[in-house]
């Protein structure tokens, strides 16, 4: 196995040392987590660190899909997401009040034939309650800032001056993952022009509480999903916006753009934020002993929901491989990049449509909604769409 050159500043794993874990695992988001748990709960010694000194509570993320309780459910936290979640029946694009695409997901071939509307912070609770009930942890703060592998071992240098050598480690430490750099792994793609927009408010007026809608209006794209607790979750792309919008900037999008029968209306603003996003995949999820998971190996845009969710299917297939791996079958890590990687490049592919879609130019709206309309009378092409936005299409 090739080895990564030394760094300076980093020390040198001495022949022979003994490891501390077997698996080292960067990041406590939903990816690590996860993966935590689930070595944790085939009995491999592995250690967790996040440079944070405690987990996010914002929400981002908000949607946990069908395919991703099904693979959770050996877990055991699937029924806990569950309980804490909003179970959305359907999804709809509309124009305004006009239902261009309805989209239900009862007849979904599933355990689990909704759409869990909850927020990331609450997943990760969720996650992190079944790591400390199986008898793990997570060490925080603690940055990664020195990571070297030899045919032994990788060594990882810690910002409080602790070196652990494992036999694997993880980079499951988000977009600008310092274990991807590290591993020398490219990370290629582009950045959206559009900004993202996302609130969680509290609304009164014509939004439904059991369904997300897509609004494509004339004046612009708008998301308005329900979440736990009555608050309601609304994405919109803008050109420009404060990097924390206000209750009146969120009002003016659901005027232009959401329902005008009976007009959304903020009672209260809870979280807000603005951010840019980008559309990229590592150019491999292993380098020896260094692997990938989540986005740390992925990122796209967040239409259709799937980022977190393929952090977290990432997490699951690869402590099987790493379970594998420990046994004596090395080659079930390169398995693991060859399954998921295409799996990434199909989601990227998937956001990257539904955002064109959402964005296409003023003067093209109109048309699009119209083929929209007209597709929507193809009930194989609404049962393909739902298949696809359950994550089911990758079982
Ligand atoms: C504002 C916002 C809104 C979003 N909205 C959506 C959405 O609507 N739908 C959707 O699907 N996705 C959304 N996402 C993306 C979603 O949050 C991510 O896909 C998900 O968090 C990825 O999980 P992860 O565990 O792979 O990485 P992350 O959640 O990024 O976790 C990485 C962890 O690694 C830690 N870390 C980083 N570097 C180091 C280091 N050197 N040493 C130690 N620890 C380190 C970080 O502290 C962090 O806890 C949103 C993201 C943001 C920021």
């Amino acid at each position: 196995m090739p080895a990564t050159p030394p760094r300076p500043d980093v020390p040198s794993p001495a022949a022979g040392t003994a490891c501390d874990t077997d698996v080292l695992i960067v990041g406590a988001g939903p990816t690590g987590l996860t993966l935590a748990a689930a070595l944790q709960a085939r009995g491999v010694r592995c250690l967790l660190i996040d440079r944070l000194a405690e987990g996010a509570n914002t929400s981002r993320a908000a949607v946990v899909h069908a395919r991703t309780l099904e693979v959770l459910e050996p877990l055991g936290v699937s029924a806990a997401l569950v309980a804490r979640g909003l179970q959305a029946q359907r999804f709809s694009v509309r124009d305004r009040d006009r239902v261009l695409m309805p989209i239900g997901f009862a007849q979904l071939p599933s355990r689990y034939p909704f759409t869990l509307m909850i927020s990331q912070a609450e997943t990760e609770r969720a996650l992190l309650d079944r790591l400390l009930a199986l008898g793990g942890t997570v060490m925080r703060p603690r940055t990664l800032i020195g990571l070297t592998q030899s045919d032994e071992h990788a060594l990882a240098t810690l910002d409080d001056g602790t070196c652990i050598a494992a036999r694997y480690v993880v980079g499951a430490d988000g977009m600008h993952s310092a274990v991807r750099g590290f591993a020398g792994i490219p990370f290629d793609g582009d950045r959206y022009d559009e900004a993202f927009v996302l609130a969680d408010v509290q609304l009164d007026g014509g939004v439904p509480h059991d369904e997300v809608v897509l609004y494509f209006s004339p004046a612009g794209m708008a998301v308005v999903a329900p979440l736990p607790d009555g608050r309601h979750r609304v994405v919109a792309t803008v050109d420009e916006a404060p990097e924390q919008p206000d209750a009146a900037f969120i009002q003016a999008l659901l005027d232009a753009r959401g329902p005008q029968r009976a007009p959304a209306r903020v009672r209260a603003l809870l979280w807000s934020s603005r951010f840019r996003v980008h559309h990229r995949i590592a150019e491999r999820y292993r380098a020896g002993r260094l692997l990938l998971a989540g986005d740390a190996a992925h990122v796209h845009s967040p239409a259709g929901g799937q980022g977190m969710n393929t952090g977290m299917l990432d997490a699951m297939r690869l402590a099987t491989a790493l379970g594998r791996a420990l046994e004596g079958d090395d080659a079930a890590l390169d398995a693991y990049g060859a399954e998921r990687r295409p799996i990434a490049q199909q989601v990227i592919a998937l956001a990257h449509r539904l955002t064109r879609l959402a964005t296409v130019p003023p003067a093209r709206r109109l048309l699009r909604n119209a083929l929209l309309s007209l597709l929507a009378l193809c009930p194989p092409f609404r049962r393909r769409l739902a298949w696809q936005l359950s994550g089911l299409a990758y079982r």
